[in-house]
């Protein structure tokens, strides 16, 4: 096929990036055309919204290519130089340069690169600290080398005391994780679980109260880490608790883990150095494909290298690779750059938020995330969310502390920059957000239910203003195109 002369190719001359997207779509449209159309279509919506979801961002055109490839073959169980399966030498190559690259970034002492997500990690991470607080006791207890050697007896006990745990991690509505004990996920139904809250005036997350929950319940893994907490924890601390009440500090840096590499959480709020093990995905502000990692020190990395079989299935290799590529950039001096731009870029927006009479949790934010509390424009979060959209800006409804609509409808809108950021948008642009947003939820009001009372769930969007904000954000996205050498033609 030749190139014809396009806005982005305007010689007609091919990025190689181009060229490879090309080819590849052209090649599943050869198999399956309804595919190809909808992998273009991806792009072409990606491209056109205002993407705000603080767990989403955009991947490298090389760590995008780097996944589409024969490695996803290969069975690979087991770990590098260990495997359940013949000829795994290429894939230990990959997993071995994805690990280095971790350690190197983290400085941590042991990355394991093959968890398929963020709950895969920590599923991960779980089992690790039962293996080696609850299981190698055990085990020790009966003198017997692996858990094929108990009794049916000391077998059932160990069960039972595997399944006997406890779990102290953040509430829900304060920003927390459903993987962190929470009763829907199997977090939940395996550890006995309490949690800990913020400061109901400043909505800071409240130490004492972490220390006095910790001391009372005693569990055996404080977890911290959060999805929707707009602020930076001080990782020193927590594992001051962890140690005073004989508790593994696991933090779950799954949303941060890109502000962590790129140096802007350090010393005290850096987690690496402080917890005894770590997890992460790969996608979110960490700019990877999408992914989980786990960071340990010596005493955990033969339980974490038990992973898979463990409790995940045979690794992908070909998403390892993709997983070295992203972690290579992000080892490069510009994603520290890009990593202050994030930070930056939030608060741009908060403070664009905050000036037009906005109201946020916590009053700002410290990261890379900022959680609009929407109850001041007379909206539940589910309506803003939909108006939001209506003008072709991608967010998500969240719980806020104590929320009196609930985990479904909420009050909170969750605001994020990493994926903006990528595209380019500096301060001013996010000023442009803010207004955006305020546009929106001022004109939107709340619709009624079919017997005339206000509904929480339906919206009405004044007349024309999707279509202003719709333009002006197309204005603002032209400024910054998204993968500017990718052009499908
Ligand atoms: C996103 C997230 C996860 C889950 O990641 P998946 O890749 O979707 O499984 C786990 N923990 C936290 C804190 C997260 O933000």
């Amino acid at each position: 096929m030749t190139a014809q002369p396009t806005p982005n190719d305007p010689t007609g001359e091919l990025s190689t990036e181009s060229t490879a997207f090309r080819a590849a779509i052209d090649a599943v449209r050869g198999v399956e055309p309804r595919i190809a159309d909808a992998i273009g279509a991806e792009l072409a919506d990606q491209r056109s919204s205002l993407k705000l979801i603080a767990s989403e961002n955009y991947a490298s055109p090389a760590t995008l290519l780097a996944m589409g490839n024969w490695f996803s073959d290969k069975y690979a169980e087991g770990t590098i130089g260990r495997r359940f399966y013949a000829g795994c030498k290429n894939v230990d190559t990959v997993e071995s340069i994805a690990a280095e690259h971790a350690r190197e970034l983290f400085g941590a002492r042991h990355a394991y690169v093959q968890p398929h997500s963020g709950i895969d990690a920590n599923l991960v991470a779980f089992w690790s600290v039962l293996a080696a607080r609850v299981e190698a006791p055990a085990l020790e207890r009966a003198q017997a080398r692996q858990v094929n050697d108990l009794t049916e007896a000391d077998w059932a006990e160990l069960r039972r005391d595997l399944g006997n745990q406890r779990m102290l991690g953040m509430s829900l509505d304060a920003g927390g994780h459903l993987t962190h004990g929470f009763r829907p996920n199997i977090s939940g139904k395996m550890f006995e679980q309490r949690s800990y809250g913020t400061d109901p005036a400043t909505g800071l997350l409240d130490y004492a109260a972490v220390r006095e929950a910790a001391r009372a319940f005693r569990p055996l893994i404080l977890i911290a880490g959060y999805s929707a907490y707009p602020r930076r924890v001080n990782f020193a601390t927590m594992r001051e608790i962890a140690d005073e009440v004989g508790a593994t500090l696991m933090v779950d840096m799954a949303h941060f883990a890109g502000l962590v590499a790129g140096k802007v959480l350090t010393g005290d709020y850096d987690p690496v150095p402080h917890a005894q093990i770590v997890t992460t995905t790969t996608h979110k502000s960490l700019r990877g494909p999408r992914g989980g990692m786990v960071l340990c020190d010596d005493p955990l990395a033969d339980q974490v290298d038990r992973g898979c079989p463990m409790v995940l299935g045979g690794p992908l290799p070909h998403v390892m690779a993709a997983k070295a590529v992203a972690l290579a950039e992000a080892r490069q001096p510009s994603f520290r750059d890009y990593a202050q731009r994030v930070v930056d870029n939030a608060d741009a927006l908060a403070q664009g938020l905050l000036r037009r009479g906005g109201a946020l949790v916590t009053g700002g934010t410290d990261n890379h995330l900022a959680l609009i509390d929407v109850s001041g424009y007379g909206l539940t979060g589910r309506q803003a969310e939909a108006a939001l959209l209506d003008a072709g800006i991608v967010t998500n409804r969240n719980a806020i502390p104590r929320d009196p609509n609930g985990a479904w409808y909420t009050s909170g809108i969750r605001v994020g920059t990493p994926a903006l950021t990528t595209r380019g948008v500096d301060t001013d642009g996010m000023d442009e957000v803010a207004e955006l947003i305020h546009t929106v939820l001022s004109a939107t009001t709340p619709g009624t239910t079919k017997n005339g009372k206000p509904s929480k769930a339906a919206h009405t969007l004044a007349d024309g203003v999707a279509e202003q904000v719709r333009e002006r954000s197309a204005d603002l996205l032209a400024k910054h195109p998204l993968y500017p050498n990718v052009d499908l033609g």
